[in-house]
């Protein structure tokens, strides 16, 4: 058993981390057919019955998921499966962004936007139009930045802070290094 995400079927998402050996091979095992590669778990390989153990730790651990995405492999040492493990929630981060609440109000909104446009209200009443929008584009200002605190305060770096607002690890910084580390629930 891998690392699952509740919710989501295994057989769709299912992150492991697969042993790297120092000359770059990743050791696998066929079976029925098919080639799998061989997971690093808790300190050992996965491999039993008739599949050889490499004999020797691997040098990288690489996070995987059975949907075939990959993550950056980490050097092995005791921290390097909850490394592999911490990238592969962000990539189940990605994969369900549209259970969030917040993600489907987002949707809900720019639907209604346009919904708006399309019966003419835009052409109708344009500066009641960007009036409106004004006080939504100053709420939504304050609602990335009170989550840019609650980033902050679980330790996550800029690096990662950036690429979720889609800019720089150095821009993302600039611009919110003001805002205290606080989770947003009171
Ligand atoms: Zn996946």
């Amino acid at each position: 058993m891998g690392w699952l995400y509740e919710g989501v079927p295994d057989e769709e998402h299912e992150g492991h981390a697969v042993g790297v050996l120092a000359n770059g091979v990743i050791p696998a095992y066929g079976s029925g057919g098919r080639w799998s590669e061989l997971e690093f778990r808790d300190g050992w390989w996965s491999a039993g019955g008739s599949v050889d153990d490499p004999g020797v730790e691997p040098a990288w651990l690489l996070p995987a998921c059975v949907c075939g995405w990959r993550g950056e492999r980490v050097g092995y040492d005791p921290q390097a499966e909850a490394a592999a493990r911490g990238q592969w929630d962000i990539h189940m981060d990605d994969v369900t962004v549209y259970f969030l609440a917040a993600a489907k109000a987002a949707e809900g909104f720019v639907s209604a936007l346009q919904t708006a446009r399309e019966e003419g209200e835009y052409d109708a009443r344009p500066l009641a139009v960007i009036k409106a929008l004004r006080v939504t584009q100053s709420r939504v200002g304050s609602e990335i930045a009170t989550a840019v605190g609650a980033a902050r305060a679980r330790e996550l770096s800029w690096e990662l802070i950036g690429e979720a607002l889609g800019v720089t690890r150095q821009t993302a910084h600039e611009r919110y290094r003001e805002i205290e580390a606080v989770a947003a629930q009171e």
